[in-house]
Order: C-alpha cells, then sequence, then structure tokens
C-alpha cells in the first residue's frame, strides 16, 4: 500500500469508531475478493474509496461464464471458512452460500467395485448462490450505489500527482485504446496477483517491487 501521511491537523473523523485520522482519498485497484472487502471495510471506516477494476464486473478470480451451455467457473470452485473473521463476513450475507458436496474420482474395476478413490474432504465446502461470483458481486453492491467501481479500467502506472505532489495519481488504459488519469489519492492499495502488480509501472515502482518478488504464488487448493 503506498500511503502519504498527512501533516495537517485537522480534527479526527470517527463515525465507526476505528479511523484515526481524518478521512483519506484511497483507490483501490483490483475488485475480486480481496479489493472489494478492504474497500467495504474503508468505507465503513470512513475513508472516501474507489475502486478500479479492468474487467467489466467485479468478482476476480471468483467469476463464472454464462454459456448455452450453462454456467461454468473459471476460478473457485467452492471454498471453505477457516477464519472466524472470514465467517463473520459471510454472516453479513445470511443465505447467499450453500454448502457442497463434490464427487470425488473413484476407479472401479470391471464388476464396477471401487478400487480406489480420494478420501472425503476434510471439511465443509461452500459455494455461493446462484453461482460463484455471487458473494463478491453482493459485497460490491454499496460500491457500486455509491457510483464508486470504475470498471474497463486497467491501471497501467502509479504516479505522483502532478497538481498535488503529495498525493498519487493512477494512470489507466481503456478497452477503445484510450487512456485516462485519475488524480488526488492518499493512498493506494494494489489487491491484484503479484505477477500483474509487478506490470504496473511508476517511478515510485520500487516500493513495492521488493515486496512483491518475495511472493511465491502457489496452485489453488493449497
Ligand atoms: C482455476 C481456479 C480455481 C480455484 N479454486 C479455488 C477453490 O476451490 N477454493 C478457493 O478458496 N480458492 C480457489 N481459487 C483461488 C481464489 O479464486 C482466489 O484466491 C481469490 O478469488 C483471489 O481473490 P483476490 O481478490 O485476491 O484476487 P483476484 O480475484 O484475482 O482479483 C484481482 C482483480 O484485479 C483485477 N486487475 C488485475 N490487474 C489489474 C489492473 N492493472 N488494473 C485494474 N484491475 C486489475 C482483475 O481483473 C481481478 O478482478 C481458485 C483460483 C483459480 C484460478
Amino acid at each position: 500500500m503506498l500511503d502519504t501521511t498527512s501533516r495537517n491537523s485537522e480534527p479526527e473523523h470517527r463515525p465507526y469508531g476505528g479511523i484515526r485520522s481524518k478521512p483519506k482519498r484511497i483507490a483501490v485497484i483490483g475488485a475480486g475478493m480481496a479489493g472489494i472487502t478492504c474497500a467495504r471495510t474503508l468505507m465503513q471506516a470512513g475513508h472516501d474509496v474507489t475502486v478500479f477494476e479492468k474487467q467489466p464486473e467485479a468478482s476476480g478470480r471468483t467469476s463464472v461464464v454464462h454459456s448455452v451451455c450453462g454456467t461454468y467457473d473459471v476460478g473457485a470452485q467452492y471454498f471453505t471458512v477457516r477464519d472466524a473473521r472470514f465467517q463473520k463476513a459471510l454472516d453479513t450475507v445470511p443465505g447467499l452460500c450453500r454448502a457442497w458436496s463434490v464427487n470425488t474420482v473413484r476407479v472401479l474395476d470391471e464388476a464396477g467395485r471401487v478400487v480406489a478413490a480420494a478420501p472425503p474432504p476434510g471439511e465443509r465446502h461452500w459455494v455461493a448462490t446462484p453461482a460463484m461470483d455471487a458473494l463478491v458481486k453482493t459485497w460490491a453492491q454499496p460500491i457500486i450505489d455509491k457510483g464508486r467501481l470504475v470498471t474497463n479500467t486497467t491501471i497501467s502506472a502509479i504516479e505522483r500527482d502532478v497538481v498535488s505532489p503529495e498525493q498519487w495519481q493512477l494512470r489507466a488504459q481503456l478497452p477503445d485504446g484510450g487512456n485516462s488519469v485519475h488524480a488526488g489519492f492518499d493512498t493506494v492499495l494494489l489487491a491484484v496477483p503479484a505477477p500483474l502488480a509487478q506490470a504496473i509501472q511508476g517511478e515510485h515502482r520500487t516500493l513495492w517491487e521488493e515486496e512483491l518478488a518475495k511472493v511465491e504464488p502457489r496452485p489453488a487448493g493449497r
């Protein structure tokens, strides 16, 4: 996260009791589960948050594709709940998720007897309904309602704001080949996979490059 510390002494603003300094203008890059969750939390704490997403909708790696053959998951096909904070977040959307049991692969002999089978899952599996993207999209709705989800906008660079150099500005590429600049942010939060974050340019890139180099992406489910 890139942050410019406030230097003036404006009064404290704590609508939810959590914010100790004046509200910040925060840009969140990426509208997957991480970016949307973070943006919601920051908004609830009284900050002025805008989320930038390169795809037409929020959902990231929980997105689905609707085709004539049916709906299928592009990313996560289920999730587990291993953290009390995640359970608390799920409690905000009662009925949206349901338990799901996957049929594990079984090897049968010629007579149809099971000769090998994967062990049953050791913990409960969950899916969102009607499709996997519903969870992030539902959490994104208050951000959309406030007009603070900017879609079809690929952030290509993070720079010092030319008008207000203690702040940050974002350069974006648009689907029609055009560009846009979004300025005036106190803080920029990257909520994209590390390799994609490495692709974001900027004169201050070294600030995040070193940390990102330590990230080792792992296959799903581990
Ligand atoms: C095939 C597959 C199967 C999986 N199965 C499971 C599973 O069974 N269980 C489980 O728990 N997890 C699973 N996962 C992992 C899970 O989906 C991810 O860990 C989780 O969704 C990641 O959320 P995120 O918000 O961190 O990132 P993402 O969902 O990747 O969100 C990042 C967002 O940033 C956007 N973005 C990227 N670059 C830019 C840019 N420059 N400008 C603007 N926007 C940008 C992307 O479009 C995306 O929407 C699976 C993933 C995959 C791919």
